[in-house]
């Protein structure tokens, strides 16, 4: 039988990487992340950017934003369950970012990587805070807006079994890790559950739990890298 390949001499593909830095949960501890922001291509914080979504304190991050070298199309955040003025008064809190691509429920693409952004949770505590969704079917309707195409899904919460584990309890989301086998994001990144910095292999893809706070809220977990390779052709 002959091999044959797709493979073409004269344009070859090339593989580069884009290096995303990963950041979460600083409520409003940017200016503490240990060892700040190293050099990237993306960033991307994965919600509870505040307390309680003060706009004084969305300012202040818009103006440490601004301090990093990087175009508004890749600083990428969403709002986490803590950021209620974003919930409350959209247009209002989201005017106090303007450094920053905000997602919510919606994509951009960058360097070719479709990126997804998404503000839920599962519900904690639903009476104090923002983007709660109930476990089962109301949590299935949100994960289903999540497109096929995505290639880095940013989500506040984990997916259930991994970045999720509380005194070796996973508490993530069944559902979300039901969509995400479908949809198999190269990169997920979240926060929300403090206690699980780190990255883990799903078999998706990678997901990064990102959380700059301890489960005690000490600033002390430092930013996540992932290259993530593209494939481009290139004539020569
Ligand atoms: P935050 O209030 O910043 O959104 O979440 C902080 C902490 O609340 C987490 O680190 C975790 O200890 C706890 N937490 C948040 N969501 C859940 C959940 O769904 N289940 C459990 N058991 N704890 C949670
Ligand atoms: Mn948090
Ligand atoms: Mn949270």
């Amino acid at each position: 039988m002959r091999f044959r390949t797709q493979y073409d001499p004269v344009n070859p593909p090339a593989v580069k990487s884009v290096r995303i830095c990963c950041i979460s949960d600083t409520h409003s501890q940017h200016h503490n992340i240990p060892g700040g922001i190293p050099q990237c291509d993306i960033l991307i914080h994965a919600g509870d950017i505040t307390s309680e979504g003060e706009l004084e304190k969305l300012l202040r991050f818009d103006e440490w934003g601004s301090q990093i070298p990087l175009p508004k199309e890749r600083k990428i955040c969403i709002a986490g369950n803590h950021d209620i003025t974003f919930a409350r008064d959209p247009e209002l809190a989201q005017g106090h970012i303007q450094q920053w691509t905000y997602l919510e429920d919606s994509s951009t693409e960058v360097f070719g990587l479709k990126i997804y952004g998404t503000p839920w949770s599962p519900s904690f505590y639903p009476e104090h805070w923002a983007f709660n969704v109930d476990r089962g079917p109301l949590a299935r309707r949100q994960w289903e807006r999540i497109p096929e195409d995505t290639d880095i899904l940013i989500v506040h919460g984990p997916p259930f079994g991994y970045g999720d584990k509380i005194d070796n309890i996973h508490v993530g989301c069944e559902d979300l890790a039901d969509r995400l086998y479908a949809v198999r994001p190269r990169l997920t990144v979240c926060g929300h559950i403090h206690e699980n910095h780190g990255t883990f292999a799903a078999p998706w893809g990678t997901v990064v739990n990102a959380c700059t706070m301890t489960g005690g809220y000490k600033p002390k977990q430092a930013p996540i890298i992932i290259d993530v390779p593209i494939v481009e052709t290139v004539t020569i």
